[in-house]
């Protein structure tokens, strides 16, 4: 039985003063949960959260980190700065990523590699455009985003990782995948995993994204591939984030 990952992407929002007051109001409504928990937060914001989840259940992510070690990168973060605030968790290839500042599937996979040889986890986002979908290419562009990874990690890499199917017409739209549609998916991409390695697959957590919220997190948690979420909008509501990890 896999253990499930509730993981909030807080993107581009938040204030020293929202932070702190979001974090007591989750951590004072936890109540021995049953899942992992992981926040991934504005990098500015990674002392001021190390510091208020120390202690907690809940782990720190990032949001993106550069494939690069250090250097001439300007405005990046390396996985090294990363790892001195405490972060276990770095999403990559978020579809906002992707979308505004160009990410190609080989940088998606370049990233996930050196999170991996940095000690991170790195959360990986595939999913496919409502065009895409209508085309009835879901299964051909999630699975070659899938496959560039899967031809970029080595030997023994496969269970560490976390995926996290994130169709881009539901991201932040309230349009979310049913139940059955996004199982659909979790399971071509553990099919393709399980090709690879199938112990790894079968322990490998495959997140849902896309518009969870209390309402539909039950539903969509009790799909047998899905092992979680990725949540936008509903993990900067501490009632909502933590109704979410009840149902799971
Ligand atoms: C996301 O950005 O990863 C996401 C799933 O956002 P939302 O929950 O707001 O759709």
């Amino acid at each position: 039985m896999r253990r499930k990952l509730v993981a909030g992407n807080w993107k581009m929002n938040g204030s020293l003063a929202a932070n702190s007051a979001l974090l007591a109001g989750i951590k004072s409504g936890l109540d021995h949960p049953r899942c992992d928990i992981a926040v991934c937060v504005p990098a500015p914001y990674f002392a001021q959260c190390q510091q208020e989840l120390a202690g907690t259940p809940i782990a720190l992510g990032a949001q993106d980190m550069s494939a690069q070690s250090s250097g001439a990168y300007t405005g990046e973060t390396s996985a090294a700065m990363l790892l001195e605030f405490g972060c276990r968790y770095v999403i990559v290839g978020h579809s906002e990523r992707r979308a505004y500042h160009g990410e190609s599937d080989q940088a998606v996979a370049a990233k996930t590699v050196h999170a991996l040889a940095s000690g991170l986890t790195p959360i990986v986002c595939v999913g496919e455009t409502l065009t895409e979908r209508e085309a009835a290419q879901t299964d051909v562009i999630v699975g070659r985003q899938v496959d560039v990874v899967l031809a970029a990690l080595g030997a023994g890499d496969l269970a560490k990782i976390v995926i996290a199917y994130e169709p881009v017409w539901a991201i932040g739209t309230g349009k979310t995948a049913t139940p059955e549609m996004a199982q659909q998916v979790h399971l071509m991409i553990r099919t393709k995993l399980a090709a690879v390695d199938h112990d790894a697959a079968s322990k490998v957590q495959i997140l849902y994204g896309g518009s969870m919220k209390p309402d539909n997190a039950k539903e969509l948690l009790a799909m047998p591939d899905i092992d979680g979420g990725l949540i936008g909008g509903a993990a900067l509501k501490a009632a909502d984030f933590l109704a979410i990890i009840g149902a799971a």
